[in-house]
């Protein structure tokens, strides 16, 4: 039977009403939380991405900022900047879209943003109080993965998790997450040996990778339930045939739109994990459009921790 498939633009979609509601509510009683974005130069895709959260933080009835420092910025520029948002009060949230220019220290600045306001939460401070189950700010990747396990009923306690990818944006902090919620957790990475064996041994595998359809049905065990956090662009046609070449896998329209653009975006899963996963998320419309959601979710939540208030509880169906 094929993989249920996760559909996480429905679950970015509800958790968004919940924070809007949020906001609302925040609103009559004088608050409104405020998001600034820091984009540096004119990379298109960061472009892009920051468009998207702008355009988020709006819809949800958020305060909302650009600061905008050219390409030739110095780290003490950008000190400068995130300094006077960590002043300021009507700011909630900050968050510096990476990568930065070459000249720009970024661990430096991403230290430089106040752990209270680190509303992609990679500040040490707010790893430390993940690993330590203490109420702080969850990086939104990793966060959103966990909402599509739990609103999908899918059982983590006592589960086997694998995760194969160990990056502090994604791997990592998604292994401390279902840690917390008394997972049995591994950690994969490209040193890993006999990885399809360790993968098959998964109820909950999580792909976060960087590579084109790596995971294939020979690492996933029959009814596992498969989250597939990579966004590849696949240029190569000799790929694309690869992943979508095949009698069960042929999709019309994603081969139109790979013949018009050029390209298409897959994750790390192969779409043969669908024959043999119990429950699967897409690429794209899985992991892709909760980040957003959390990073909307976190700044509200970055604004109720602040000022002392109870933090919205998601609702977790
Ligand atoms: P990184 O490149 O930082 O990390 C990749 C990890 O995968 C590393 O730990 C690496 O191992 C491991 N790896 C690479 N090749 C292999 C291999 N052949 N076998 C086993 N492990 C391997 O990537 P990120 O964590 O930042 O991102 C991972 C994917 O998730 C990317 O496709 C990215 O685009 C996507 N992503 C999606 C987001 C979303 O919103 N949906 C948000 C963030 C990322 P090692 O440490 O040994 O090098």
């Amino acid at each position: 039977m094929p993989a249920r498939i996760l559909d996480g633009s429905k679950i970015a979609h509800d958790i968004r009403s919940e924070v809007a509601a949020e906001v609302k509510t925040m609103a009559a009683a004088g608050v409104r939380p405020g998001l600034a974005v820091v984009l540096v130069g004119h990379n298109p895709a960061s472009e892009v991405y920051v468009r998207g959260k702008v355009k988020a933080s709006n819809e949800v009835g958020l305060h909302s900022e650009q600061h905008t420092p050219p390409e030739t910025a110095t780290t003490a520029d950008l000190l400068a900047v995130i300094d006077n948002l960590n002043r300021r009060d009507e700011i909630d949230g900050i968050l510096v879209q990476l990568p930065l220019p070459p000249q720009v220290d970024s661990k430096t600045i991403l230290m430089a943003v106040d752990p209270a306001k680190d509303v992609d939460g990679f500040h040490p401070v707010n790893v430390g109080l993940l690993s330590t189950q203490r109420p702080g700010l969850v990086p939104c990747t990793p966060a959103g993965v966990m909402q599509i396990l739990e609103r999908s009923n899918i059982p983590i306690a006592g589960q086997e998790a694998i995760i194969v990818g160990r990056s502090d944006i994604v791997g990592k902090p998604v292994a401390m997450l279902l840690l917390n919620a008394n997972a049995t957790v591994t950690v994969c990475h490209s040193k890993t040996r006999d990885l399809p064996e360790v993968c098959r041994r998964a109820d909950i595998l999580i792909a976060a990778i960087g590579r084109a359809g790596m995971i294939t049905h020979h690492f996933v065990k029959p009814g596992a339930t498969v989250i597939d956090v990579g966004m590849n662009k696949v240029t190569d046609a000799a790929v694309f045939q690869r992943l979508f070449g095949g009698r069960l896998y042929k999709n019309a329209k994603r081969e139109d739109s790979f013949r018009t653009k050029g390209s298409t975006l897959v994750g790390d899963v192969h779409p043969e994990v669908a024959e043999v996963a119990g429950a699967l998320t897409p690429v794209p419309g899985g992991v892709g459009p909760l980040t957003i959601a959390m990073l909307m979710y976190n700044t509200v939540k970055a604004a109720k921790l602040r000022r002392g208030s109870r933090v919205p509880e998601l609702t977790s169906k």
